[in-house]
């Protein structure tokens, strides 16, 4: 193929990318934005697989065809509550790909010895940037793989999410980051010596140590950060490997993911008021503190007040204002369309609703965003948590729906919890505050929620979308 036309159409994708990528900042545009990225991908993948001969037209057809079903039915099959743990394996399958690519290319390289004299003038052995690059992206794609298989394991329920602090972690990690780097050097500057291949082997090997004990020491509290993290170093080892294969379309979608992710790891270290060097390295997140059901403050007795749906439906429709604060529970109950349908009644009866999103609410970045666009929810009723924290002292009713950590008022003064100073909706301002949820069992961080036992708020104990309905229904009855 033309050589030009190939640039032309790997700009085109590269286009496709960035547009795709602006239009995901809006929830009203992001499906659009999903499409475009998703044509610039299978422009850059048939421009490649074309110009490189690698494979005949059948085979790339049949590829796009089979590859294109198996995705196309993943992406229907799964529920939305186990949306974050396969977004965590596709990073990590993102960093086995890279791995494998570019072991391959160092595996296979032509051997000198077995060339014709012609081919040797051609073939120049490989470089030492390009053998570092392979060396690199073997590192960052192991630790990737490595890392977004414990987040799974995490986010699936399998690991607990209590961060496991093995003694002088910081000391083995810092030993093994010295001992990589080293086989990395040694593998670059020797490529030809015997010991070459078990200096890149020993990467791979440590990299995949790296990942897992990495992730395995982060605490459930601060996993959207370590999340975001590794969906950038997956772009990151793309990047790499596209410069071990000098395809400018990887190397360009690789930067993207990676910087995208990066920018995204800076929102969610915000969120929970972090830095990034306190989430890898802090051992936050412990998981210990005040496990179990609600945690007073002061540590006495908690008593605990239950109300009705016909109550709730009561008090909400004589409120004001109502703010509805959705947390990974109405997830995993698929109450958001009923919860829309709550929010559309009370508004015809005259009540303001609003809903307050907190960014790590759910299980990943954007989370609540997507169930309730998907409920079309109206876009101006939707806020974040700084645009709306303020309005909970003057909201006659705040209504938790499965949400739980990001309510819990031990973030601003337990200095031992694990979500210490981490920003959270400050429900426990409304005049009155229900919380709908199955029991006073503990969330991803694993520790009790001091707001149950206070004064103002009232359990509706039960599964979000029956509890919902029945407060549809009882609005409906009072008509
Ligand atoms: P939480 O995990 O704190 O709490 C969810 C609550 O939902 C549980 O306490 C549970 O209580 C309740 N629940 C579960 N099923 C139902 C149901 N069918 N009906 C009603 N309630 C139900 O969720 P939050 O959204 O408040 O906080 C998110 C947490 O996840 C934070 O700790 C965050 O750090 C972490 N996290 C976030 C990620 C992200 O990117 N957003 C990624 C990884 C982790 P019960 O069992 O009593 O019903």
């Amino acid at each position: 193929m033309n050589e030009h036309l190939i640039n032309l159409l790997y700009l085109l994708a590269a286009s496709l990318f960035i547009l795709g990528l602006k239009k995901l900042g809006s929830p009203a545009t992001a499906r659009g934005g999903n499409r475009l990225a998703a044509v610039g991908m299978l422009i850059a993948i048939v421009v490649t697989l074309w110009d490189k001969q690698i494979l005949g037209v059948e085979w790339i057809v049949a590829g796009v065809v089979i590859g294109g079903a198996i995705g196309a039915w993943r992406a229907r099959a799964v529920e939305m509550t186990g949306m974050p743990q396969l977004v965590a394996l596709f990073n990590g399958f993102g960093g086995a790909a890279s791995v494998l690519v570019a072991l391959s290319e160092y595996w296979f390289a032509p051997n000198p010895e077995q060339l014709e004299a012609w081919q040797m003038v051609a073939w120049q052995g490989m470089q030492v940037d390009t053998l570092a690059t392979i060396g690199l992206s073997a590192l960052i794609g192991m630790v990737t793989l490595t890392g977004s298989l414990v987040a799974f394991g995490k986010l699936e329920g399998i690991l607990g999410g209590a961060p496991v602090l093995l003694p002088g972690r910081h000391a083995i990690n810092m030993l093994l980051g010295v001992a990589v780097i080293t086989l990395i050097v040694l593998f670059a500057a020797g490529p030809n010596s015997p010991w070459a291949p078990w200096a890149i082997v020993g990467v791979v090997v440590i990299a995949g140590t790296l990942g897992v004990l990495l992730t395995i020491s982060i605490g459930g509290a601060d996993m959207p950060v370590v999340i975001s993290l590794l969906n950038s170093y997956s772009g990151l080892a793309a990047a790499m490997t596209g410069f071990v294969l000098n395809n400018q379309a990887l190397i360009i979608s690789g930067s993207l993911v990676g910087a995208s992710g990066l920018i995204l790891t800076r929102i969610m270290c915000k969120a929970m008021n972090r830095s990034l060097v306190n989430v890898l390295f802090g051992g936050f997140g412990t998981g210990d503190a005040a496990a179990g059901a609600a945690a007073p403050k002061d540590g006495g007795e908690v008593s605990i007040r239950e109300m009705d749906a016909e109550d709730a439906s009561m008090v909400m429709e004589n409120a004001k204002l109502v703010i509805i604060v959705p947390g990974y529970g109405m997830a995993v109950a698929q109450a958001q369309h009923v919860v829309r349908e709550l929010g559309d009644l009370l508004e015809k009866k005259g009540v303001t609703v609003k809903y307050a999103i907190h960014p790590v609410a759910g299980r990943m970045p954007g989370h609540m965003n997507v169930l309730l666009a998907e409920a079309n929810v109206p876009y101006p009723q939707l806020f974040d948590l700084d645009d709306i924290n303020d309005e909970f002292a003057n909201c006659d009713v705040a209504l938790v729906i499965g949400a739980n950590d990001v309510t819990n008022p031990a973030a601003r003064h337990d200095t031992a919890s694990p979500i210490y100073g981490m920003p959270i909706l400050n429900c426990d301002h409304a005049k009155t505050v229900m919380v709908c949820k199955r029991s006073l069992n503990p969330g991803f961080a694993g520790i009790g929620n001091e707001l149950y036992g206070m004064a103002n708020c009232y359990m509706l104990f039960g599964d979000a979308k029956k509890m919902m309905t029945e407060v549809v229904a009882a609005l409906k009855a009072g008509d």
